[in-house]
């Protein structure tokens, strides 16, 4: 639409603010940095900004977080003790209809866990357990290892795997394409005979840092203990099978999974002032894994999903949809906290506008992924240009979450991720290095900033975001 000029001024006395009317109410009428929709959003907008990198008030409470207890794996002390701590914080911070809702979850126990190079000569590996992972007899298994590249390499080398430790030696390329040999690794090394798995961390090189994650079995052959070493280590192995050297390793994992345990996922609300039935979803999971504090993944994208309700409590803004925060359970091994919030309110799933998860880090450059129509998409990136001082890229295509994917799929809703990078992500991803001195408190309080605008918008602006 366009101004119509040169008519006479009475005319346009009229038709102006009829046209500024219409600009306001419908998005995308006209797009870009300058959409005049976004007009009656744009101080809200500055103010959350404002607020949320004026102090570093996210980060503290990151560093509370990970500081007070630790790493929270599934079934854990230290998880429940969270849980409630959250949930208290919640409350202090005013959140409407603050609860938490049980879920029961896997309890996994890493217990003690050794690896070395026996022959031909000793010495130790840095290793670290797959979650999940079965265990080794007391005393361990040892046996000559089978490096391979590949699933494929692995089959043209089946008849050597027999009775032998298989390397899964895959350099890290994308988490996607590189993950399926942690989770699929022990699998196919059990269906050729072999007696142990072990992986090249998923990871960049890092500082000879092993990275756990889960381990999947299956039904079709029995499970074998399955454990992750440094890319040094792995390299080590590789050079000197390279010079025709016959190496052999002694693993030890204790890992075993005691009852189920009771959990919860945390839920707090802005109670919206006139559609307060209709959900824009956010939210990260608290639990993570049992080394480090879990502050990358995802205790930060508890603190940042969380924040954006604070702020706007804060602020006075009570937007005319419900702006619901939940920090899930067990996304690591299980997803058992996003299957049952999308049981719990699958009456309600076509409520849910939009969902929002964090579960990326927040590491600069960030940016956001958006998964939904491509009329919701020219919406979002319309609102997506209010967040241009604080530097983010562009909306990608394509953005989600494991925890909020169960309703979202029910319901048809919109999704979008926080996006940090990748790089410095999967570095420290599931490691010992996991802690809070990684992440820079400007980090957090744009993450916060820029998720806080975004629900606001979406869960303010009249007419629903469309599916
Ligand atoms: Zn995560």
């Amino acid at each position: 639409m366009s101004v119509p000029v040169g008519r006479a001024a009475g005319v346009l006395r009229v038709l102006v603010p009829v046209l500024l009317l219409l600009y306001a109410v419908t998005p995308s009428a006209q797009s870009g940095p300058s959409a005049a929709w976004l007009a009656p959003y744009r101080g809200a907008a500055a103010t959350l900004i404002a607020s949320a990198t004026g102090d570093d008030a996210a980060w503290q409470r990151l560093a509370e977080l990970t500081d007070t207890f630790g790493p929270r794996l599934s079934g854990s002390d230290n998880l429940s003790r969270a849980i409630t701590w959250a949930a208290d914080a919640m409350k202090r911070d005013g959140l409407d209809r603050v609860r938490t809702e049980p879920v029961m979850v896997p309890h996994w126990i890493r217990g003690h866990e050794a690896a070395e190079i026996t022959t031909p000569q000793r010495d130790t590996l840095t290793v670290l357990g797959l979650g999940d992972s079965v265990s080794t007899p007391a005393a361990g298994i040892e046996g000559e290892v089978l490096v391979v590249t590949s699933f494929d390499d692995l089959r043209r080398h089946a008849t050597d795997a027999r009775g032998r430790i298989v390397l899964f030696n895959t350099p890290f390329m994308t988490y996607g394409e590189t993950v399926a040999y942690r989770t699929g690794g022990a699998r196919a090394a059990a269906v050729q005979g072999a007696i142990g798995a072990l992986v090249r961390a998923v990871g960049p090189m890092g500082l000879r840092t092993p990275h756990t994650g889960a381990v999947q079995y299956a039904q079709d052959v029995a499970p074998i203990p399955s454990a992750a070493i440094a890319g040094e280590d792995a390299n080590r192995i590789v050079r000197m099978v390279a010079r025709g050297q016959r190496v052999r390793v002694r693993l030890t994992l204790e890992g075993h999974f005691e009852a189920d345990a009771a959990s919860a996922n945390v839920v707090g609300e802005i109670l919206g002032r006139e559609r307060p039935e209709e959900i824009v979803l956010l939210g990260g999971h608290l639990d993570s894994w049992d080394v480090g504090s879990g502050a990358s993944d995802d205790a930060v994208g508890c603190v940042v999903t969380w924040e954006a309700l604070r702020l706007m409590k804060k602020l006075g803004l009570r937007p005319r949809r419900t702006v619901r925060l939940v920090l899930f359970t067990n996304e690591e091994n299980g997803l058992r906290g996003a299957a049952a919030y999308a049981d719990h309110y699958a009456a309600q799933a076509r409520d849910h506008v939009f969902a929002l998860e964090s579960d990326s880090g927040v590491f600069l450059p960030a940016g956001l992924g958006f998964s939904g129509s491509e009329d919701a998409h020219a919406i979002i990136r319309d609102i997506a240009t209010l967040l241009a001082p604080l530097g983010l890229l562009e909306v990608r295509v394509g953005g989600g979450g494991a925890d909020v994917g169960p309703i979202a799929m029910a319901g048809n809703a919109p999704t979008m991720a926080y996006l940090g990078d990748s790089e410095k992500y999967f570095q420290i991803h599931h490691t010992p290095a996991d802690t809070v001195e990684r992440i820079a408190p400007g980090e957090v309080s744009r993450a916060a900033a820029a998720i806080a605008v975004m629900a606001y918008v979406v869960a303010e602006m009249p007419q629903r975001l469309p599916k």
